[in-house]
Parts: structure tokens; C-alpha cells; sequence
């Protein structure tokens, strides 16, 4: 590094000085202004003394007017604490934002502050010339600044732009990449977020649109023809990444994981189901981490703990086993996001700790879910509350018209003999209890393909689909059996009922509507009727 001041533009030299065995170096400007000269980010008692040495070289210490104090930091301010020993003039003002003054003061100087929020954001360097200020709240400090001489088009950006110094001997580059090289490690670790540094970037680029040179307190004076490239690499840098982590640990562990958060804040607002979700995440893990696979655990109301994942398939299951790794969702029903790792490694506490900062955000698609899983239920239930009949829990005759049969099938009409009678001499309730036990024998004696229905009051329906009239014969007498062998003790007249049945068998060959097939089974159920009950007859 040169011994002496540098001139990086009219007027403004780099007065600063590289401490031994320190990349992280410091630096100080000077604005050459007559009795109204500035010096930018001053310094620490480390580095005061050859910082003035270098100022007295371009002119006397008693021509320095203003001391601007991007921020409050020791290696930016820390000489404030013995500068008016070394200052001959005690009219010095310390130009800041009221936050950084407010800690200032810490360091015990004795000068009055020019607060820019109070004077326009400007200090006035005489003529046209301003040194104006804008605030980059954040980066890092809460109110950092950052300066612009109007008459060199320097923009002084404190920390942004900042970086660590890989060789000495190099203080201006027109290399982006070389800039940025310098910069990325140090962004990573001091700024909070790139959303934040992008915004402080963008307020400054529209605030100056002609700036020529950037000065950094830390790393590379960059030169004019860097300075948009610098920008935009700058915007681009992933920050605040050590949130990911409780321990200062692998930079590019961090980045992995960091751009895992990324996608899986995207996945987050475009996945509106759990299935969704789940595939995406698991994308996201496949690109960020390679081994780790993702899946959702849910304790869904009327169906117990449901997982999504490893494949998209859903199952139920128990709540994932206690080995398993697992973020819990905040709020209710109970939620898990659990991580896979399939070589048994070790599960990444990092990875985890993202996931549960995110947690809460996964709220919103499952709540989503279940009411769309609840509305689809109601919905279920008030189709097949349309399609039941509510005494006997058999289909009723909308149901049958749903799914009028077709094909090869048979029909066994059926009917309760003389049920007229059992309501007559033991009351409706009776009655109703009889219907029950006869739909229950109904539904014991048929095979599990066939389907009966409740069609009217104490008539029903059985469709056998391909059966012949001979099978449908068998199940209609078996029907008929239980039926007739049910123990209605007490009930009067005779302590038992009867049945009748008519059946019809249906083969492909015939095109007739069904309607007419359930009129023959009935006509066949008449003529057992006729024959005196309790019978079965087929139709021929
Ligand atoms: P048949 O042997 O000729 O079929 O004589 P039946 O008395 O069974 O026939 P009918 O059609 O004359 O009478 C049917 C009776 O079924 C009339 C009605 O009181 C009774 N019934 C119809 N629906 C219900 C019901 O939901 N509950 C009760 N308890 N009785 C019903
Ligand atoms: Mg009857
Ligand atoms: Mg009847």
C-alpha cells in the first residue's frame, strides 16, 4: 500500500492507512475543500495519527471543518474519542443521522453534531458543491448513510460496496469481478438481507444517476467503468444467511441452505394442496442438498395422521416415529414436516432450523386443505343422506335411478305380506321396527356385488348384477328363509311375516329399458301373491 495520500478524484484523496497483517482495512477520505474541508469516516485511535499525518501532506489539519460519520463504528468514529487533542480548531462539527449521534457521544468528543436530517440531507461545500446523504437503513446499521460529493460525482458508501482486501498494493479497480470477489464474503457476513441491500442499492442509484466512482471505507475505490457492474453483483448477493445457523459455521453449507429457503418461500405461495407442496419442497431439497427427502405429516380430523411424501402417495399412519427429525407446525390440528435422510446421515441441524423458521408458513396451505377436505366431507354426506334411505340404511330409489343397471343382470321384486296388518294390530313403530329387520335379512342373504334398494314402503328391490334367474332364484328363497324365519315374538297376528318375491333375469341380448324388466319382476311378484304369498315365482 502507498505511504503518502492518494488522489482518487479532484480534490479527493485517500488518506487512509492498512494496519499489518489485516485484510479488513480501513478507510479514510479527504475533501479538499479551503477552510471547509471534510473528512470521511475519520477513524479509530488505531489508525488517527497516520490518517492526519497523510491529511497534513495535502494540506493543514485546521482547514478540516466536517467530520462525517457514515455510522457509529469504532474503525468509522473511534478516533472521535482523542481528535480534539489533535484538531486545532474546536468548531469541528460531526455530521451524522440522529441514530448514529446517539451513540456517538459514547466515545466522549466535545463537537457539536450537524445532524443531516436537520439541514436537508446536505452539507454545503460552497458554490454548486454539496456533499449529500442518503440513508441505507440497515446495511448494517440501522441508520447508516451514505454520501455523494456533487463536484467529483463520488458516492462515499461506507460499508456497501465493502470488502476484504486480498492484496495491499491494490487500491482502485475497474474489475468487477475482482470487486466482487472481495465484496461477496464480506456482504454475506455483515448485511441483513438481499432484499434490504437491494433497496438501499436502488434508492441510491435513482437518488445519483451520474455517480463516476465508488469509495468504500472498506476493500476497492471502484472506477467508473465498474460501477453498474458493481451494482448489480452486489444485488445479487445472498445475505444474511447466518440467521440459518446459532454458531458461526460453513459459508456455503449456509448458501445451500439459504437458497433451499428461497425456493421453498416460492413453493409456499404456489402450492395449494399438500401434495403439491410436498413435491416442490422435495425439489427444492433435491437441488439444494441432494440426500434429504421431505414429507407432511397431518392429523386430519375424521381420518387420523395422514402423510404426503416420499413418492406423493398418502397414507395413514401412525404420527411419525420419534427418530424421525421433524419440524412441528405451529396451531392445530397437530402438523409435522419431517426430514428423510437415506444414508442414515446425520440429520442437518442447519436444514432444520430453516424449516422451523418457515413452519408457520406451512399453516395456511394445510388449514386451506382441511377445509376443502371438511367441505368435500359435508358434501359426501349430504349425497349419500340423498341417496339412503334413514329407517332401514338401504339405498333408496334415487339412488337406483343413478344407476339404473344394464347389461347382463337379474331383479328380485319383493314385497311384505299382509304388512297392513302387523301396522294395524301393533302400531307404526312395530311396523318400522319389522322393516328394519326385514332390510338387515335382505342385505345378510345377498351376495356382496348385489345392491338392494327400499323402492317404496314395504316393497324392495334386489339387482343381482350377472346373475341368471336360476342364481337369482336361490337368493331370493334365501331371502324368503330369513325373512320368514325372523323371531318377532309378540307380534300379532302370527309372530312371523312372510315374503313374496317376483324375479326376472336380464341377459345382454336384450335391449329392453329397465323399466319394463322392473315391471315383469313385478308382475312376477303379483302372481306370487296370487298363489297365496310367501313364494317366489320367475318370470318366464
Ligand atoms: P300384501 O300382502 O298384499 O302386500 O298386503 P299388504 O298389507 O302388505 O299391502 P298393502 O300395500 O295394502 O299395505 C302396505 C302397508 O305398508 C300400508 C302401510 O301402512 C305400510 N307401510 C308402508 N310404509 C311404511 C312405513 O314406512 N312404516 C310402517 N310402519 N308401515 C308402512
Ligand atoms: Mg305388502
Ligand atoms: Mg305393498
Amino acid at each position: 500500500m502507498p505511504q503518502g495520500p492518494i488522489e482518487v478524484a479532484d480534490d479527493v484523496y485517500w488518506v487512509g492507512i492498512r494496519l499489518p497483517d489485516d485484510r479488513f482495512q480501513c478507510h479514510t477520505y479527504l475533501i479538499r475543500n479551503g477552510t471547509e474541508s471534510v473528512l470521511v469516516d475519520p477513524g479509530s485511535i488505531l489508525t488517527v495519527d497516520a490518517v492526519l499525518e497523510r491529511v497534513q501532506q495535502v494540506q493543514p489539519l485546521d482547514s478540516i471543518a466536517y467530520l462525517v460519520c457514515h455510522h457509529a463504528d469504532p474503525d468509522v468514529a473511534g478516533s472521535l474519542s482523542v481528535l480534539a487533542d489533535r484538531l486545532p480548531r474546536p468548531d469541528v462539527q460531526v455530521v451524522s443521522e440522529w441514530r448514529a449521534a446517539a451513540l456517538l457521544k459514547h466515545y466522549g468528543h466535545p463537537y457539536r453534531y450537524w445532524l443531516v436530517e436537520e439541514h436537508d440531507w446536505a452539507v454545503p461545500l460552497g458554490g454548486d458543491r454539496r456533499l449529500e446523504f442518503q440513508l441505507t437503513p440497515y446495511l448494517h446499521f440501522p441508520g447508516a448513510m451514505v454520501s455523494y460529493d456533487t463536484a467529483t460525482h463520488t458516492l462515499f458508501s461506507a460499508d456497501l460496496f465493502g470488502g476484504f482486501v486480498p492484496d495491499n498494493t491494490v487500491l482502485e479497480s475497474d474489475d468487477v469481478e475482482y470487486i466482487l470477489d472481495a465484496a461477496r464474503p464480506f456482504h454475506q457476513h455483515y448485511m441483513p438481507s438481499r432484499e434490504l441491500l437491494t433497496a438501499g442499492l436502488t434508492r441510491i442509484q435513482q437518488r445519483w444517476r451520474d455517480i463516476e466512482r465508488i469509495a468504500p471505507q472498506h476493500g476497492h475505490v471502484i472506477t467508473s467503468a465498474a460501477v453498474n457492474g458493481a451494482f448489480e453483483g452486489l444485488k445479487s448477493i445472498d445475505c444474511g444467511i447466518f440467521t440459518l445457523a446459532d454458531a458461526d459455521i460453513d459459508l456455503q453449507h449456509l448458501l445451500h441452505i439459504s437458497e433451499a429457503r428461497t425456493g421453498i418461500t416460492e413453493a409456499l405461495l404456489t402450492s395449494a394442496d399438500p401434495i403439491a407442496l410436498v413435491a416442490a419442497l422435495n425439489r427444492v431439497l433435491d437441488d439444494a442438498e441432494g440426500n434429504y427427502r421431505c414429507a407432511l405429516f397431518i392429523d386430519v380430523p375424521d381420518r387420523g395422521w395422514t402423510m404426503w411424501g416420499w413418492g406423493g402417495s398418502r397414507a395413514a399412519l401412525r404420527p411419525p416415529p420419534d427418530h424421525v427429525p421433524c419440524v412441528d407446525i405451529p396451531g392445530s390440528p397437530a402438523a409435522k414436516l419431517c426430514l428423510h435422510a437415506p444414508d442414515e446421515a446425520d440429520s442437518d441441524q442447519e436444514l432444520l432450523t430453516m424449516l422451523r423458521s418457515l413452519a408457520p408458513t406451512i399453516r395456511p396451505v394445510i388449514d386451506e386443505y382441511l377445509e376443502d377436505h371438511e367441505q368435500a366431507r359435508r358434501e359426501s354426506d349430504l349425497r349419500r343422506a340423498a341417496f339412503t334411505d334413514p329407517l332401514t340404511g338401504l339405498d333408496n330409489r334415487r339412488a337406483l335411478e343413478e344407476r339404473v343397471p344394464s347389461g347382463t343382470y337379474a331383479l328380485i321384486a319383493l314385497d311384505i305380506d299382509h304388512f297392513k296388518a302387523v301396522n294395524d294390530s301393533n302400531g307404526h313403530a312395530a311396523g318400522d321396527s319389522v322393516l328394519s329387520q326385514v332390510a338387515a335379512s335382505i342385505s345378510d342373504a345377498i351376495r356382496d356385488n348385489d345392491v338392494a334398494y327400499r323402492i317404496g314402503g314395504e316393497e324392495f328391490l334386489v339387482v343381482l348384477p350377472d346373475a341368471d334367474s336360476h342364481s337369482a332364484r336361490v337368493v331370493a328363497e334365501r331371502i324368503r328363509a330369513r325373512v320368514g324365519a325372523l323371531d318377532l315374538v309378540g307380534l300379532s297376528p302370527t309372530g312371523r311375516i312372510t315374503m313374496s318375491a317376483g324375479v326376472i333375469a336380464v341377459t345382454e341380448a336384450e335391449t329392453t329399458h329397465f323399466a319394463s324388466m322392473s315391471s315383469r319382476a313385478d308382475a312376477a311378484l303379483y302372481t306370487s301373491k296370487q298363489a297365496g304369498r310367501d313364494r317366489v315365482t320367475v318370470a318366464v
